[in-house]
Order: structure tokens, then sequence, then C-alpha cells
């Protein structure tokens, strides 16, 4: 298959990222970068922070001078629609096809939709900059928000519009933010922030409808009956890979009930020759048994890394890797080192009322450490979770 590209399908952080390390680990044959917004590789953690605040619009990545530079060539505003393994070959909306002689799946995920909405002016996810464009004009006017989910994305979304000026209703069926990822324990903690910030958070009920007049958003009616009156609200309930693409490809993918994402071996490289995944979308095999998803940014990074010695058949990076995460609320950032389990033991070993620091234990053993404005804290510990 010599002459044809490494074709990366997904030109987000790490289908970029990848593009770079294949470059740095000194590959110098065609590289494609196939995405399908009409932009430039951006970063998304600012969305739902600085630039639904107004204080930035530009995210983007690298400028078009670095793709010229390292030779690699950027199809933007074309979607990958199928895959022939067999012959190597790359489907595009366009009609046209791309032989590849390795495909690098990258494509990320999509905001969950809550089925049966009606559909009205006002109501916001968050994923792409086209929607983050839409959020800070929608709210330009607002008054009041109902932010649906207190996730990462919805809790920082939920800070972002209070800073504005908004009055903001945080809606979450479990029993605190950020539970699922983080426990219940140090979620009450994360609820106590945003309280004492001023946000009227609402846990243990979801929403059941929206109340919608003249097509434009009014409020929210939750499950216990409550209705909050609203003229933005957001829906920020988690995303779902992109994989509807693959469906008649034969490249392995996750149960949707287990996650869904492309499934992959600990370097990301699939079962089906020639394909490898990669980021948010990929579902790589884990030390401890089973295929795992994470959503984060320091991990598209780390992956592409990986993936990128491993498609080369170069020696794999060394480091021993700590798992990453922050998240930035109110004036705090949230750090996340390790892997918090919901089973583990939660040991709070600094709380000033405010900020925190959060171990975690397995059988004993130190598994994670969340801080809430703790950094130097939190990061001490690297060196002990490495080992
Ligand atoms: P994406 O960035 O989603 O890129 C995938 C790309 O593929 C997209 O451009 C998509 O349009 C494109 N694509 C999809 N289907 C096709 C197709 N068929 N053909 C061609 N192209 C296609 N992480 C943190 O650790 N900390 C944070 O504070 C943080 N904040 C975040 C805030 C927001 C609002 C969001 C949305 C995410 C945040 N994240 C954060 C997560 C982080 O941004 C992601 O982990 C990261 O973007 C993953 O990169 P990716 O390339 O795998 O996916």
């Amino acid at each position: 298959m010599t002459g044809r590209p490494i074709v990366i399908v997904g030109a987000g952080l790490a289908g970029l990222r990848t593009a770079e390390e294949l470059r740095r680990a000194g590959y110098s044959g065609g590289l494609v970068l196939v995405g399908d917004e009409p932009r430039l590789p951006y970063d998304r953690p600012p969305l739902s922070k600085q630039f639904v605040r107004g204080e930035t619009d530009d995210t983007t990545l690298r400028p078009a001078e670095f793709f010229t530079e390292k030779d690699i060539e950027v199809r933007l505003g074309v979607a990958a629609t199928g895959v022939d393994t067999a012959e190597r070959r790359l489907l595009l909306a366009d009609g046209t096809r791309l032989d590849y002689d390795r495909l690098v799946v990258a494509t990320g995920l999509r905001p969950k939709r809550i089925p049966g909405l009606p559909e009205a002016s006002g109501v916001h996810v968050l994923r792409s900059h086209e929607d983050a464009v839409a959020l800070r004009d929608g709210s330009a006017g607002a008054r009041r928000a109902v932010v649906v989910g207190a996730g990462f994305i919805g809790c920082e979304v939920a800070a972002s519009l209070h800073a504005g000026g908004i009055r903001v209703t945080l809606v979450e069926p479990q029993p605190a933010p950020l539970a699922a990822a983080l426990g219940e324990q140090v979620g009450q903690l994360v609820g106590r922030l945003h309280r004492d910030e001023g946000i009227d958070l609402r846990c243990g009920v979801g929403m059941d409808s929206l109340v919608v007049e003249d097509d434009a958003v009014r409020g929210v009616r939750l499950s216990d009956g409550s209705e909050v009156p609203a003229d933005l609200v957001v829906i920020g309930v988690g995303s779902v890979p992109v994989t509807e693409w693959l469906a008649e490809s034969g490249i392995p993918l996750a149960e949707r009930q287990a996650g869904g994402g492309v499934l992959a071996d600990e370097t990301g490289r699939t079962s089906v020759e020639g394909v490898w995944a990669v980021g948010d979308v990929a579902a790589w095999r884990h030390d401890a048994g089973g295929h795992k998803r994470v959503e984060h940014w320091t991990n598209a990074g780390e992956q592409a890394q990986l993936l990128a010695a491993a498609l080369l058949g170069a020696e794999a990076p060394a480091a021993a890797r700590v798992p990453y995460v922050w998240s930035d609320q109110h004036d705090l950032k949230i750090q996340v080192l390790g892997t918090p389990a919901a089973a583990d033991e939660v040991r709070i070993v600094e709380d000033d009322g405010r900020k925190f620091v959060a171990h975690y234990f397995a059988d004993g053993s130190l598994t994670a450490v969340v801080g809430l404005g703790k950094t130097g804290a939190v990061m001490k510990m690297r060196a002990k979770l490495a080992n």
C-alpha cells in the first residue's frame, strides 16, 4: 500500500495531535486530516468558559501555515460517510473516495439529545464552536437560565452564565453535581460552591418538559412538579460517540449500553487491519481489563502519542501516566489526578468551607486525588499515584 497516505478522520484535538505526533516521530509520508466542521482544529475547553463569557472568540489550535509547514493536507467541511476496509478506501459526503494505507478514527462525540423535546429558540447544547456562538449570542439578552445536567460541562456553563449576570438554576437528577464522575461525597462539596456563589442548584430532580410559547422557551417543568421560568435552557446530559458512519464497515464498536465507541487495544489498534482509533470516540483496552472511553483533553494528546509510536512500530513512550482532568468553575479549578471510582473510599483531607482536597482509596491503595482550588496539594500527589 505504499504511496497511500495515513488518513485521520476527525479534525479535533485527537486528530490534530495524532498528525503532529506522526510527524514528530519521523513519519514523512502522506498525511490527510478530514474534518466535517468548516474550521481548522480548535480547542473545546474554553467554549464553556472564556468563550461563553465573551473573553475570547478564537480557540484555533494551529494556524493554517502550520499544516503547510508540516505537509499535512487538511480537508475541511466534508464528512466521512463510510469505509471499505478491504479496499482501504474512505467514502466522503461529497462523493469522493480517499484511499488510505492506515486510517485513524478520531470523530469525537456529539451531545445526547432528550427525545421528544419540542423545537424552540433559546434551547442549546454545547459541543462545537457553532454551538458556542449560538449560546453566547443567546445569552446576551437572557435573564434566567436553566442548565439541565450538572456534569463538568453543565457546571461550567452554569458558572459562566452566572458570571454574566444571569440567574441560573442547575438541575441534576443525581444527589449531587459531578456525582457520576467524582462520587456523591465530593459532588456535595462542589454543589456547596455553586450554592454559595448564588446558583439555584436542584439535585434529585430531572427535567420533565419544556414550557414553550410562540416557538421560544419560557421555562422548564421538573420531575417534582415545579416549574422554573427561563429564557435560556442549556441541555448538558452527556454525549455519545460519533460512530454511525462506521455502522457498515465491520470495524468493531462497543455496545451502546457500555458507552459505545470504537474498540481498540491499549495503543489504539482495532482488530481490522490498518484501522486505529483515538480520543473521545475510542474505547481503548485497559490494564485492568475491559475497554474504556475517556472524554477528556489530556487523554486525547497522550493517546495520540502512544498511537503514533505503535503505528510506526516505534518504542512506546515510557513515562508513567497519571490521568489528569481539570474543570474551571466560578473562580476555582477542580483537578482530578488518577481514576476515581464510585466504589472508592473517600477521605476529605482538607476543607476550608470552600476549597477542599479529597483522596480516594480502593483496597487501601490511593487511586485518585481531587481538589478544588488546591493546585499545590493535588499536584504534589502525582508521584504517589504514578507508583
Ligand atoms: P472532538 O474534539 O469532538 O473532535 C472530533 C472531530 O471530528 C469534530 O470536529 C467532529 O465534528 C469531527 N467529526 C465527527 N464525525 C466526523 C465525520 N464523519 N467525518 C469527519 N469529521 C467528523 N476536557 C478537560 O479535560 N477539561 C476541560 O475543561 C474540558 N472542557 C470542555 C468543554 C467543552 C465545552 C467540551 C465540548 C469539551 C471539554 N473537554 C474538557 C473535553 C475535551 O475537549 C475533549 O476530550 C477533546 O475535545 C476530545 O478531542 P477529540 O478530537 O477526541 O474529539
